[in-house]
């Protein structure tokens, strides 16, 4: 994920929003009962859908919900200067920075899956994110130099195996300049909980609310499931599994088609390996994780895609109510026994 509000990205990324709500694109579109509205939040599009809600409420009950994603964003977005984590990117090294609470408890979670997917999984990745510029505009067409890469490997391994980012009640010390936060695999997840609240908050007991592939849904519509069908990582067009989910529940995606290129016949793509500093190569090409809130589905879509099938399904256990849906390179799929989908096929 990237923050900065690109309309290139954009114009692929309304078909390569990794998990589409059928006959929800829209506002236009929207079936009966249904509101939607959409914005461009986070770098991404932010839809938001309420059901049994009359029209001016609904209205209402979503714009604090768009807000409070606003708000989270100006604090924790990497590319907008002023924001409380892009100075915390910016202070020296080994020296503890005071940063809002609320941000160092999303940055502790990070570290917390840091550990327990054995630093697949990294918050402090922000200096090799920068180096590959997956959020760049216009993005990038090649790896960065072997130097480059060779120089943030060592400056990271002298940190042995640490993830080299210390919190404490008086701020967060970051260890050395190959550690800067990009809170880019979890901040969506963080957000869209956070916005879910507050509909809740507002009385709206029936929504979805899909931030770019990081979505969760409270109720159902009257009843009826809400709709989902998850995208073939290698057609736009096609769906590999369609899910009818009632809420509570939170699915996210991960994919190597959300933002890539292809140099020499290679697909580089943003979800990096922090062992190699190259893009993740675990024989998984898209990773969709049903988890009882979104930020844990969000981190944990990321991890799995790093760590593998193996490694990937073992982690996962470590999450009671969490299930995943794994492709492989070769487009064959794998799923855990409670992951919830009426019809799922080979792409
Ligand atoms: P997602 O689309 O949720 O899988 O998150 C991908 C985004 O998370 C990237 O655009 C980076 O900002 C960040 N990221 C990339 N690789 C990792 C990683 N290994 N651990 C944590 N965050 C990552
Ligand atoms: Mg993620």
């Amino acid at each position: 994920m990237a923050w900065r509000g690109k309309w290139r990205w954009l114009a692929g990324g309304a078909a390569l929003l990794a998990l589409l709500v059928i006959g929800r694109l829209s506002f236009t579109s929207a079936p009966p009962g249904v509101h939607s509205a959409t914005r461009l939040q986070m770098g991404t599009l932010v839809t938001i859908s309420v059901w049994g809600v009359a029209d001016g409420a609904a209205e209402r009950a979503m714009e604090p919900a768009f807000e409070e994603i606003a708000r989270i964003e100006s604090l924790m977005s990497r590319f907008l200067a002023s924001s409380p984590l892009a100075r915390l990117n910016e202070a020296p090294r080994g020296r503890t920075h005071p940063v809002p609470g609320e941000l160092a408890q999303l940055m502790a979670r990070g570290v917390e899956f840091g550990r327990l997917s054995r630093g697949a999984f990294d918050i402090g990745l922000g200096p090799l994110s920068d180096l590959w510029g997956f959020s760049r505009e216009p993005p990038p067409t090649a790896p960065p130099s072997r130097e480059a890469l060779q120089n943030w490997r060592s400056r990271r391994s002298a940190l042995q195996g640490e993830q080299g980012i210390e919190i404490t009640p008086e701020g967060v010390n970051l260890a050395n300049d190959a550690v800067g936060v990009d809170p880019g695999g979890i901040a969506k997840g963080y957000a869209v909980d956070q916005a879910m609240e507050k509909l809740r908050q507002a009385g709206v007991e029936n929504a979805l609310i899909n931030a770019g592939g990081d979505m969760r849904i409270a109720g159902s519509k009257g009843g009826k499931p809400w709709h989902i069908g998850l995208r073939d990582p290698r057609n736009p067009d096609g769906v590999v599994a369609v899910m009818d989910l009632v809420g509570p529940k939170a699915l996210s995606t991960s994919g190597d088609y959300e933002r890539f290129f292809l140099a020499d016949g290679v697909r580089h793509h943003h979800i990096l390996d922090p062992r190699s500093g190259e893009s993740a190569r675990s024989g998984l090409i898209s990773v969709s994780i049903q988890a009882p809130d979104s930020l844990t589905a969000d981190a944990l879509s990321t991890a799995l895609f790093v760590l593998g099938e193996q490694a990937g399904l073992a982690l996962l256990r470590l999450f009671p109510g969490c299930e995943a849906f794994l492709i492989r390179e070769d487009l064959s799929f794998v799923q855990t026994e409670g992951f919830i989908a009426v019809r799922s096929k080979a792409p």
